[in-house]
């Protein structure tokens, strides 16, 4: 039998356990730094600690915490100790709190002392028997709790088909769905990226990423455990934090707003990046333009990737070789994908159509919502990622929207990603985003909601025309809206379903 997950992630740590495996900058109180052997015996009484609660192997451990090492220790705790982890967003309100806590019903819960409080009451509704604590200092009635664990119990042997983590889909398609993921899963996946992206010992990981999210938790934390590499430990991304850790660090992974963020002043230059081998994007599209921009700036291009919870990471943009502005790369070792048409027959490359990945990678289905889960695989153990995708010659993958997306206007398909191009090119336009609304002749008909760059002019009646004269009619959106900013989720996503319900009746 493969070692268990958290076996291989000891087993990855450098031979000389006494290097510092986490710097925590920002923390002001206790301890700011991990040795690979503190890490392990932190994890091992925080498993130790779940354990003498009386949790099973299989029973959920849900966490509301803000980012904190010690945040990453009670999920390490979890694969150690066969628990299953579900973190949650910080951003979420109680009622979202709630939905999750009464559908994945875990037996422990750890929360922010600040809502210590409406957290028992809400456990005590729900029937979960334990309620800890943790702040972004590390303080809190859990890690009181491990620090007091005397005998650490021995690791659980987990298979690669146990249960590892419950992650909450980001929910800008409807209700959250929790994805089940399995050791295997991590394990496989974590390995594709640290082999791909060249991860050793002697790295140094940036990390900004909150770690509610796969991107954060999963692609970042298991390249760097993997590989034996040290991490420095931001809460979140501060521009200022960033550009002053930068300079030591070897490696960064971001979300395209981390990329805009960055270059939008001076001081973010070829000198401070210099030491850098990678820089890293995905969770949401990097323009064509940033990733100019960047290139720019500091001579360095950065690599592109595709993922999403339920699959952890399929496509790549080729570490060694042309890293190509505006796609997500070629598929990762191991995983397949394919580009099908509505009627569920393969594309061939350059055509546009539903993407479908498999492998390893990809998770077992969402928990408790086995109708749903059923929807969503094709025969054969494809799962539908619900983007838009194509194929192009030589075979790098464009993602050109998701199927949530897709508008049908007057029976013909539009993909926004195609308009959003075309209006973003315009010299006056700074972003775009186009929605399906109801329309009472088409059924449906695109609007654009467009930011203007700084002192540019541009009105309705003229973006309009400009389209009508690129793109057959049924694509060209019916109205266009100017704003001053674009409603994103903390994973950096334009949230669509806002901008459909606050444009609700404007072809009505
Ligand atoms: P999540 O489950 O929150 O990670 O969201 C997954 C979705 O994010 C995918 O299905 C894509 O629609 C989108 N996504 C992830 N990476 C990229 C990327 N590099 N470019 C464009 N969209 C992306």
């Amino acid at each position: 039998m493969p070692p268990s997950f958290y076996t291989l992630i000891e087993m990855s740590f450098p031979e000389d356990r006494k290097r510092v495996a986490i710097e925590a900058p920002g923390r002001s109180v206790g301890r700011a730094s991990w040795t690979f052997n503190e890490l392990s015996s932190a994890v091992a009484r925080a498993a130790s600690l779940i354990a003498g609660l009386a949790l099973k192997r299989g029973d959920r451990v849900a966490v509301q915490v803000e980012k904190s090492p010690e945040a990453l220790f009670i999920y390490l705790a979890c694969l150690r100790g066969g628990f299953v982890f579900l973190p949650m967003n910080t951003a979420y309100r109680m009622d979202e709190v709630d939905y999750l806590i009464g559908n994945a019903e875990p037996a422990l819960i750890v929360c922010d002392p600040a809502r210590e409080e409406e957290t028992r009451h809400m456990a005590a509704r729900h029937g979960a028997p334990h309620v800890l604590t943790l702040d972004a200092q590390g303080r809190g009635s859990f890690p009181e709790a491990a620090a007091k664990v005397r005998d650490a119990v021995p690791p659980v042997a987990c298979a690669s088909t146990d249960l590892a983590a419950i992650l909450y889909t980001s929910g800008t398609t409807g209700k959250p769905k929790g994805a089940m993921l399995s050791h295997g899963n991590l394990a496989a996946n974590g390995l594709a990226l640290r082999d791909s992206w060249r991860f050793t010992a002697d790295d140094l990981l940036l990390h900004a990423l909150p770690i509610f999210h796969a991107h954060g938790l999963f692609v970042a934390c298991h390249c760097a455990l993997l590989s034996g590499a040290r991490m420095i430990w931001l809460e979140k991304f501060d521009r200022a934090e960033v550009l002053s850790h930068l300079p030591r660090a070897t490696v960064f992974m971001g979300v395209p707003t981390f990329y805009t963020r960055l270059l939008a002043g001076d001081d973010f230059n070829a000198r401070n990046a210099a030491h850098m081998r990678l820089f890293t994007s995905g969770s949401a599209p990097l323009l064509a333009e940033t990733f100019e921009e960047f290139k720019t700036r500091t001579g360095k291009a950065i690599l592109e990737r595709y993922g999403m919870t339920e699959t952890g990471m399929n496509t790549s943009n080729p570490y060694d070789g042309e890293r190509r502005a505006g796609t997500v790369g070629f598929p990762l070792p191991e995983v397949e994908v394919r580009v099908m048409s509505e009627e569920g027959h393969p594309l061939k490359q350059g055509e546009i159509g539903g993407l479908q990945v498999r492998g390893p990678n990809v998770f077992s289905g969402y928990w408790r919502m086995p109708e749903k889960t059923a929807e969503e695989f094709a025969d054969g153990g494809w799962f539908k990622t619900g983007d838009v995708a194509m194929i192009d010659a030589d075979g790098y993958v464009h993602l050109v929207g998701r199927a949530k997306d897709l508008i049908i206007s007057g029976g013909f398909n539009v993909y926004p990603k195609e308009i959003e191009t075309l209006i973003d090119e315009m010299p006056e336009v700074e972003e775009s985003a186009i929605v399906g609304v109801p329309h009472k002749d088409f059924g449906e008909a695109g609007v654009a909601v467009v930011i203007l760059r700084k002192g540019a002019a541009l009105d309705e009646a003229a973006l309009i025309a400009r389209l009508k004269e690129k793109i057959a009619n049924y694509k060209v959106p019916k109205r266009a809206f100017f704003v001053d900013v674009l409603p994103r989720n903390t994973m950096g996503k334009v949230q669509k379903n806002l901008l459909r319900d606050t444009y609700r009746d404007a072809c009505a």
